[in-house]
């Protein structure tokens, strides 16, 4: 029998379902799929996890107000994510739903095991509930009121399981110091160790009051609660109670936001010193990305979704921007601009014309065939010094997690071959027999540093290289490419080069952005399907939370509420077409006392001249909005006819003045 590689095992958090995937969850699920094929260019057997959380009340609820049973609303969740990262190239080897059968039969064993080795007992828990949510509220609105419903809170107290977590202070310390790298980055293992210093008290890991959970065996009502239930997917993702089989436990990496570090780092390992269990090796938490100095939120609407940027720049734009723009572990900033900038400055003129141009040459020079090279001159061997030692540093800075810097390394040798190419100028060469060796000795040395950087880079850039290593006429896939033995020198000349392949295009910059911010709008902002049935399950308006219901019936409104919305005659003023968008016109309209920019998704059904001239309805109260990077001040009134929802805009039969108010 062969035998076993090295195995690594490492895990995104399981995301809760109750909401949508945007750039937070994609880079951890990024900087995962990245180690994970930076080990396996190590030789390591790596198994990646990644899944969805899908218990507890808040699950409950929106499944009611979607009107579905739990188990149905959590598997269409389940599969948006996964479909999101198969999509993204991203797919993690083992996909966890805490509601698979596998997963409650390890939570079960691991709080059998917890309870026969004496760290679980039966206490009360008092908290303030509301009765009407059917939940315990952890942070009431002032006056005790509800934060979801804002009905006054009561003081309920209900039969829980608790863990004994004030054990484990001791172990855990002993722990930390035996094990300096198991928390990283080093500020966040400060204040965990502080936390810890500071007193643990003992953990209600069972509820009654929640019905969408694990049944504890035997003593239903309860089910566990939140981290009992999550965490524990680490575990039964590779095997669960038969873990030894498959033999990828203990984890090597948790991959985890700044945000869950401490139920990762104090209670999981606690959990499973109770359990006697293996502990994981490391925990890393990275920092967030945030967008004008502010935590993404849906609320915030300042949400950054990964589709819109993938469709315009490919996702290796993406990810190259996440690893490189920030220091694993701290903050960064979010912005269209910076991604951009970056995108045309190192992958469109830095790696893309590299390569491109180097492949002319050979093309030109040498027929395609990668040339032998000559007598070396001091700076052909001083170029094949830094990249070798390039090689030495990247992997080292990879190992540390060092992500920005490694890329910064292997950039830097791009520059250097721009800089050898600029300086040596092979175009400027004669045919004579010394001039066209000198040019083989220069085309050679710019491929062969072409190719180590392509391989460096592959973890980070996996589509492109892999066009880059067939451009170069290599066999096989680049990921094949053991890292160990990436050397100076292994290029043999006479290589027939591949097809010419498109890379990284140059954008325009402003005319990205606008387009990558018209798709993440039309995202969030779905247009109102004209059936909830044709309502697509990944849209936020189906799938948000507190926006999953598309009504059974229209709820009848007062005249008041009519009354609010304050509907004009307007007469069009211009018509014109957006770029980028097909369905959008974009319209300016007299309303009587002003002239509005007014977006319209018609652009299908009418054409712009036919509509100058003509009157409409506007809703003038609308507030302001952006449709495709377009301002949009109101709302032209149109039925809405037919499966596909055809708009046929409303008008009058008799003349109108413009500005008449509709009542
Ligand atoms: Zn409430």
């Amino acid at each position: 029998m062969a035998e076993r590689k090295e195995k690594f095992y490492l895990t995104t958090p399981i995301y809760y379902t109750n909401g949508l995937p945007h750039i937070g969850h994609t880079y951890t699920t990024v900087v995962a799929d990245m180690i994970r094929r930076y080990k396996r260019m190590r030789g390591y057997e790596v198994v990646m996890t990644t899944g969805t959380d899908e218990h507890g009340v808040n699950v409950e609820r929106a499944a009611k107000k979607a009107g579905i049973p739990e188990s149905e609303y959590v598997a269409k969740m389940a599969e948006t994510w996964r479909a999101l990262w198969d999509e993204l190239g991203i797919a993690a080897d083992e996909f966890v739903r805490t509601t698979d059968l596998q997963h409650v039969r390890t939570v079960q064993w691991l709080f059998k095991l917890c309870r026969e080795n004496g760290y679980v007992y039966k206490g009360h828990y008092t908290g303030l509930y509301c009765i009407f949510d059917n939940a315990f509220v952890n942070e009431p609105k002032p006056g005790n009121l509800c934060p979801d419903c804002d009905r006054p809170l009561e003081t309920v107290t209900e039969e829980n399981y608790f863990f004994k977590l004030s054990a484990f202070q001791k172990p855990l310390l002993d722990f930390y110091k035996k094990n300096p790298d198991f928390i990283q980055p080093e500020a966040r293992r400060n204040e965990i160790i502080a936390f810890v210093e500071g007193g643990l008290r003992d953990l209600s890991i069972t509820r009654t009051t929640v019905r969408w959970g694990i049944p504890v065996p035997g003593e239903e009502p309860h089910v566990f609660y939140v981290w009992f239930d999550a965490l524990s997917a680490y575990l039964s993702a590779v095997g669960g109670p038969d873990f030894a089989k498959r033999g990828m436990w203990p984890a090597d990496l948790h991959l985890v936001g700044k945000d869950i570090i401490r139920f990762h780092t104090v209670y999981w390992p606690a959990f499973l010193m109770a359990a006697m269990l293996p502990l994981p090796k490391q925990v890393w938490s990275h920092g967030w990305f945030l967008m004008d100095a502010a935590k993404m939120s849906k609320s915030k609407g300042n949400v950054v979704l990964p589709r819109p940027i993938v469709n315009m720049l490919g996702m290796d734009a993406l990810r190259y921007f996440l690893l490189r723009e920030v220091v694993f572990g701290q903050d960064g900033n979010f912005s269209y601009d910076a991604l951009v900038t970056r995108y045309n400055s190192d992958l469109a003129n830095g790696l893309g014309n590299l390569a491109s141009r180097t492949a002319a040459l050979i093309e030109k020079n040498f027929g395609g065939k990668i040339p032998k090279p000559g007598t070396y001159k001091p700076q052909d061997d001083a170029l094949a010094k830094e990249t070798q030692a390039a090689i030495g540093e990247v992997l080292e800075r990879y190992e540390k997690m060092e992500f920005a810097r490694a890329l910064e390394a292997i950039w830097a040798v791009i520059a250097l071959a721009d800089k050898y190419l600029t300086s040596e100028q092979p175009w400027a060469l004669g045919n004579s027999p010394e001039e066209q060796g000198r040019k083989g000795t220069i085309l050679w040395t710019t491929s062969e540093l072409l190719r180590i950087v392509t391989v460096l880079a592959h973890p980070v850039l996996p589509q492109s290289t892999e066009k880059i290593w067939t451009l170069l006429g290599q066999s096989g896939s680049v990921a094949a490419v053991p890292l160990d033995g990436l050397r100076w020198g292994q290029l043999s000349p006479g290589t027939q080069l591949g097809k010419a392949q498109t890379l990284f295009p140059r954008v325009d910059k402003n005319e990205a952005i606008e387009r990558i911010e018209a798709m993440a709008n039309e995202e969030l902002n779905p247009a109102p399907a004209p059936t909830p049935a044709a309502t697509p399950a990944h849209t936020p308006a189906a799938a948000g939370p507190g926006a999953a219901a598309a009504p059974a019936g229209i709820a009848q409104i007062g005249i008041d509420d009519f009354t609010k919305v304050e509907m004009r005659v307007g007469q069009v003023k211009t018509a014109e077409r957006i770029v980028g968008a097909d369905k959008l016109l974009k319209l300016t309209v007299d309303i009587g006392t002003e002239i509005r920019q007014i977006c319209a998704g018609i652009a299908q059904f009418y054409e712009p001249d036919a509509l100058v001239g003509r009157k409409v309805v506007v809703v003038a109260n609308l507030a302001p909005r952006k449709l495709r990077g377009v301002e949009s001040n109101g709302m032209i009134v149109a039925a809405s006819v037919g499966p596909e929802g055809r708009p046929v805009l409303a008008g009058f039969l008799e003349d109108v003045e413009i500005g008449s108010r509709l009542k």
